[in-house]
């Protein structure tokens, strides 16, 4: 096919302004998703070395919309950051997994970490210490039993005065993640200086490693890079009992993924939790 150039210019700058359009208009719903009662989170629950044990969960956010039905978080999470919507939204993802935290220990169920996910823009803007401190003390959830999972493009940025937020939430009792491990910046030495406990292998060298010997490589090495740092490595997006089984051989700490559960709603979770 031969392409005429100006006309694909054209096709290209209609998308561009369609694109910017959307996200304005996705946006100012997005302002009034937490007073419309829109946001609520899903849990997936996290299985311990021998894939029998839940040992905790992940809440992920979701958004629905009455009209445009559910939003990705990959769409709309990226417009929450940019727009500083995180840092309230992210306080009520903060409260709310507490609260959903101690109403499964209230069942009876023994307590497990229940993890968030943190964008780094938490850390630039609000107080987000005194955040989790609140969300703590109001539902009464111990600190050992919340997690906090941050990216590692987190830690290329403000380093002195991440480092001091960090060593506060640890002094808190949260455990800490990095979330995406392998995707990011290439420097570890910052694993040695912040006060993390665990590794979360990116879902995307999990879902080649059966196949890929250089994907097999990496998780390996994150493996081994962890423990001998002392850290705890949890593979997440386990599809499969093959990757389950080679992820077992090469002493992983913990699984997440589709083969255990996908994300559930709260009240569904309860009862996978109690079956
Ligand atoms: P993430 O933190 O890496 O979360 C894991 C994502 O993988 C989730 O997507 C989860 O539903 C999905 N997943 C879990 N198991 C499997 C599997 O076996 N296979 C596959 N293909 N996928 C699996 P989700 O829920 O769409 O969330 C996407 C991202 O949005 C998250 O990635 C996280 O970065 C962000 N996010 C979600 N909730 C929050 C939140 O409350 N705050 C912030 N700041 N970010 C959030
Ligand atoms: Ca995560
Ligand atoms: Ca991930
Ligand atoms: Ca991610």
């Amino acid at each position: 096919v031969k392409s005429d150039g100006r006309n694909n210019y054209q096709f290209f700058e209609k998308n561009m302004q369609e694109e910017a359009q959307e996200r304005i208009s996705l946006l100012s719903k997005l302002r009034v998703a937490l007073e419309n009662q829109e946001l609520s989170l899903n849990y997936q629950p996290q299985y311990d070395s021998t894939g029998t044990q839940i040992i905790g969960a992940e809440a992920l956010l979701r958004w629905e919309h009455p009209e445009l039905g559910f939003v990705s978080p990959a769409r709309f999470i990226p417009l929450a950051e940019d727009s500083g919507l995180i840092v309230p939204i992210g306080e009520w993802v903060l409260n709310q997994a507490c609260q959903q935290a101690i109403k499964i220990q209230q069942t009876g169920i023994p307590p497990f970490v229940m993890s968030v996910n943190l964008s780094a823009v938490q850390f630039r803007k609000g107080d987000l210490v005194e955040t989790v401190k609140k969300a703590l003390a109001t539902s009464g959830l111990e600190p050992q039993y919340l997690g906090l999972e941050l990216t590692e493009s987190l830690l290329l940025k403000d380093q002195k005065r991440l480092l001091q937020m960090l060593s506060q939430l640890k002094e808190l009792g949260v455990q800490l993640s990095i979330d995406d491990f392998g995707t990011g910046y290439s420097n570890l030495s910052y694993l040695k200086r912040f006060a993390v406990d665990k590794l979360k292998i990116d879902q995307s060298f999990v879902r080649d490693m059966e196949n890929d010997t250089d994907d097999y490589a990496l998780v390996t090495t994150v493996i081994q890079l962890a423990h001998s740092l002392g850290l705890e490595v949890t593979a997440e997006g386990v599809e499969t009992q093959q990757q389950m089984q080679m992820l077992a051989e090469l002493k992983c700490d913990e699984f997440q993924g589709y083969y255990f559960a996908k994300p559930m709603p709260a009240d569904e979770f309860v009862l996978y939790l109690q079956a």
